[in-house]
């Protein structure tokens, strides 16, 4: 079995050297390294690639984070991102999340969340690059924005938003990924059993912490478990289709 970890936040995975070996034991043979701000799009520039073995390769995504988004910081991550568009394979993580702090109450905040994500997809259309897109709370707010700016390959990370806003992502041709919360969340659940599986690729957004366990990419068969018992179909499949649809986004071999 061959199985892509499209999203991940690598830089937080404690003791990843070992991680990253407990993840090619269980058949993952790619990790998107997703960056949040400037600090950890540098590490993810400069240091992700070194983990990677000839069995698994780490590719870079580089992306601004709309939760504790730093005002001051926006242009010179944004202007990093820029200058390193043709060393990357996508742009990720950005998106907005109405349910964040301030975001919650403040118009101004959710602006300026809009403003970044927008200029964010504007890169992602010009240079043909793919994105991975946070949208909690914010999930028309986001597909219509991806809409507009003319991006060609978005998957919606961990979605598990209305069905409205699914079908406009089916429309468009996009994706969602699915997590280990495939397991127990009802939300995500219901997303999955209506996305056929040409548009489902998988990640951990580790270490994120499912059910009381941070996540790592090894963390993955979890995702590909619940998929493949949502749909019916082997795990071999569901790690063929979604590895098959990774590829395709992130257009690499
Ligand atoms: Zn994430």
């Amino acid at each position: 079995m061959e199985i892509i970890d499209t999203h991940a936040h690598l830089e937080e995975v404690e003791d990843l050297k070992e991680a990253i070996r407990r993840a090619v034991k269980v058949g993952v043979t790619a990790i998107i390294a997703v960056g949040s701000d400037y600090e950890s799009n540098l590490w993810v520039m400069h240091e992700s690639w070194k983990y990677g073995t000839s069995r698994l390769r780490i590719y870079p995504a580089l992306g601004l984070h709309p939760c504790g988004l730093n005002v001051s910081r926006i242009d010179e991550t944004i202007s990093l991102i820029e200058k390193n568009l043709d060393n990357i394979v996508a742009l990720g993580e950005v998106g907005l999340d109405y349910w964040y702090g301030d975001a919650r109450k403040s118009d101004s905040v959710r602006g300026v969340q809009r403003d970044v994500f927008r200029r964010i997809l504007n890169l992602a259309r010009m240079s043909d690059k793919p994105v991975s897109i946070h949208s909690r709370g914010a999930w028309m707010d986001c597909v219509d924005m991806a809409i507009e700016a003319g991006v060609k390959r978005a998957i919606f990370h961990w979605f598990s938003g209305p069905l409205e806003a699914l079908k406009k992502i089916l429309d468009y041709g996009y994706y969602v990924s699915a997590t280990p919360a495939a397991a127990y969340s009802k939300e995500h659940r219901k997303i999955l059993v209506r996305t056929p599986l040409e548009n489902i690729v998988l990640e951990t957004d580790s270490p994120v912490v499912y059910a009381g366990e941070a996540a790592e990419p090894a963390h993955i068969i979890k995702a590909l478990k619940a998929v493949a018992e949502l749909k019916g179909e082997s795990m071999e499949t569901v790690a063929e289709k979604t590895t098959e649809n990774a590829r395709k986004i992130f257009k690499f071999g």
